[in-house]
């Protein structure tokens, strides 16, 4: 997705991305994720590698906001399985 992003930014006249999926921003998920803080050990890879805007730090404890969108990619990130999905 991103690579097409990139594509069509770069082509010079009016160009169309065509998603396979419903978008993100307006979809309701049926899960979203958690972080587990007894397994949390702060590493912020999970904020570091994706750049995901639904994962912060707050009062330095790693969170995830209801913005949450569910796609799981965090999950795979963390080297503790410290983020689990949750039933909405
Ligand atoms: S990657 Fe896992 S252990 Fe590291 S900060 Fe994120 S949730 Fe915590
Ligand atoms: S599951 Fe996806 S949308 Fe939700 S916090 Fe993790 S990376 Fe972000």
């Amino acid at each position: 997705m991103k690579q097409a992003a990139q594509e069509a930014m770069a082509f010079k006249g009016t160009s169309v991305v065509l998603a396979k999926r419903e978008c993100s921003a307006i979809c309701k998920p049926q899960t979203n994720y958690a972080i587990d803080l007894e397994q949390c050990i702060s590493c912020k890879l999970c904020i570091t590698k994706l750049g995901c805007p639904a994962i912060y730090i707050d009062n330095e404890a790693i969170t995830i906001s209801p913005q949450c969108s569910g796609c799981g990619l965090c999950a795979q990130v963390c080297p503790l399985d410290a983020i689990r999905e949750v039933s909405k």
